[in-house]
């Protein structure tokens, strides 16, 4: 008898006919000889209208009130599931992130998984029971509730499977696996029968939301091995797992793209050791998450610097510099654009492949799109783009490396 952590999204359960579907796979999971524990998220549409409601009493509500308030989504979900079993005979229970022993720590609405308690998931497993655990939300040590960050019920899988010595676990989702693109933005885009954990973590980080960044993280950390698949058709998935030597016969693994981008210039910098940490340490402090960094001298001795972030946090950062521009110099100012998006190319086997930067700036020319910023690491380039570009950017390069044909 296996012990299977089966994920569902908020589109897998939108409705009360998909919350059946689920009902329903789970059934046949169990009915095939294993132990099955469901961990499912909000209906889809669900966290977002809970957040505009919020949003009808300030544009800064309570983060204390907002956890109590999302976390209510997968909770609704949860007993709906349940209840959708036992309308099928089979034996289930609800359980909320508290009564599944899920630990965490750091801020209200971005919490993080300490620990996981299995104890009362284990007794009700050993009792017969399937198990429909509510994503996205876990108690502090004082027990007030947390949630997890948008996407958070991916990270409550893994972390679940871990703490239960799940033998699979799968994330069943709206799309049949992890492509070399997001299907909606390029449709010749192709499954991939795997992919490492290192370029999963660099896609999802850049923007491809079929995982939450951190849940692969975890994965990786604790060797949770993970399957991407449909709930909705048995298509074989995307299996995520420890890369292996034939992975790096592929070049670039995937594309990736992420909307409403800023970019913050700070000019009038003095050129003394210290300038940056005190510049990075208001950003960090303001919990700012800055992605690509450039930096020059300019002529005059001053030097510039250049951060990417989220649009919604740019007035949070222009606040937060305000004190320490001040302070290091009268010269210091900021300029901000927003409107950009960022493209990332993504694969292992660039460690010991020369030209892809070339391949990729070559196929954005021909196409006429303009490159802002550049960052590069082991195995992805990333490059800013105007927003309404950044479509037709994600098909230029992905054709340019032919990731729509099964490598050779
Ligand atoms: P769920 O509600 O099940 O968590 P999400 O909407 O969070 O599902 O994630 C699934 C979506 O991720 C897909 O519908 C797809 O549009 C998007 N996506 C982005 N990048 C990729 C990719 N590389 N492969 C597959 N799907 C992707
Ligand atoms: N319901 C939460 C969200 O919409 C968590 C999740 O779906 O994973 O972000
Ligand atoms: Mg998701």
């Amino acid at each position: 008898m296996a012990l299977i952590v089966q994920k569902y999204g908020g589109t897998s359960v939108g409705t009360i006919d998909r919350i059946r579907n689920v009902a329903t796979r789970v059934k046949r999971t169990r009915d095939e000889g294993n132990q099955v524990v469901a961990v499912v998220s909000a209906m889809g549409g669900v966290t977002d209208k809970l957040i505009g409601m919020a949003r009808e009493f300030g544009d800064t509500p309570a983060e204390r009130e907002m956890d109590v308030l999302l976390s209510t989504g997968e909770q609704q979900s949860i007993a709906l599931v349940s209840m959708a079993l036992h309308e099928l005979g089979v034996p289930a229970l609800s359980i909320t992130g508290r009564q599944a022993g899920i630990r965490t720590i750091g801020s209200h609405t971005r919490g993080r998984i300490e620990a996981i308690d299995p104890d009362y998931m284990r007794s009700c497993l050993d009792a017969g029971n399937a198990l429909v655990v509510a994503g996205f939300q876990g108690i502090t040590p004082e027990g007030l509730i947390h949630t997890l960050g948008r996407g958070g019920s991916d990270l409550t899988a893994i972390a679940v499977a871990a703490a239960v010595g799940a033998d699979v676990c799968q994330i069943l989702t709206d799309v049949d696996g992890v492509y070399t693109c997001d299907p909606r933005i390029v449709p010749d885009a192709r499954k991939l029968p795997e992919i490492s954990y290192d370029e999963m973590l660099e896609l999802a980080s850049s923007g491809a939301k079929v995982m939450q960044s951190r849940s692969v993280e975890f994965a990786k950390k604790y060797g949770v091995i993970f399957e991407v698949r449909s709930s909705l058709n048995d298509n074989p998935g995307t299996l995520v797992l420890e890369e292996h030597p034939d992975m790096e016969n592929v070049v670039i693994r995937g594309v990736s793209i992420e909307r409403s981008q800023a970019r913050v210039t700070i000019i009038g910098i003095p050129d003394e050791p210290g300038m940056s940490a005190r510049i990075l340490c208001a950003l960090g402090d303001a919990e700012i998450n800055i992605d690509m960094i450039i930096s020059n001298i300019a002529s005059d001795g001053y030097a510039r610097h250049s951060f990417t972030m989220h649009a919604n946090d740019l007035g949070r950062a222009q606040a937060a510099l305000k004190p320490v521009l001040a302070e290091i110099s009268a010269q210091a100012k900021v300029e901000t654009e927003a409107g950009i998006a960022k493209l990332s190319c993504v694969g292992i086997g660039m460690r010991s492949h020369s030209g892809v930067a070339a391949t990729m700036f070559r196929a954005l020319g021909e196409v006429g799109i303009n490159i802002g910023m550049i960052s590069t690491s082991e195995i992805k380039i990333a490059v800013t783009v105007d927003e309404t570009r950044i479509e037709d950017a994600a098909r230029a390069v992905h054709a340019a490396f032919d990731l729509d044909k099964a490598p050779a």
